[in-house]
C-alpha cells in the first residue's frame, strides 16, 4: 500500500489537479480526485474528479452513483502494463472530458 499522499501526488503529477477538471457527476467544477469505490487506489485511473458535495455524496452512500463496471474494465484494459506517456495523459484528457460530456 502507498499512503495517502504518496498516491494523490502520483495522480497530480500524472492527471493534473481536480479542480482543472469537471466532477464526474454534476459537471461543475471538481475539487478533488475521488477514489472509485471497489478499487485499491494504487493505480491513477481508480479516481475520478469530483466536486466536495458529489465525493462527500459517493463516499457516504457507497451505493450511489458509480461507474459501471464496464467503465472500470475500459479504465483497467487502458491502463494495463502501461507508463503514463505525454500521450496517454492527453488520452485520459480527453476521455475525461468525453465523459463530462456526456453528464451533462
Ligand atoms: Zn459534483
Amino acid at each position: 500500500m502507498t499512503d495517502y499522499d504518496t498516491r494523490h501526488l502520483r495522480i497530480k503529477r500524472t492527471r493534473g489537479l481536480a479542480a482543472e477538471q469537471v466532477c464526474a457527476d454534476c459537471g461543475n467544477q471538481a475539487n478533488e480526485w475521488s477514489q472509485i469505490h471497489g478499487t485499491d487506489g494504487e493505480d491513477v485511473m481508480h479516481y475520478v474528479p469530483r466536486c466536495y458535495s458529489c465525493h462527500k455524496v459517493y463516499d457516504q452512500t457507497n451505493v450511489g452513483r458509480r461507474l459501471s463496471s464496464q467503465t472500470i474494465e475500459k479504465l483497467r484494459a487502458a491502463n494495463i502494463g502501461r507508463k503514463h506517456t505525454p500521450e496517454t495523459i492527453e488520452k485520459i484528457r480527453v476521455g475525461n472530458r468525453a465523459f463530462k460530456a456526456r453528464q451533462q
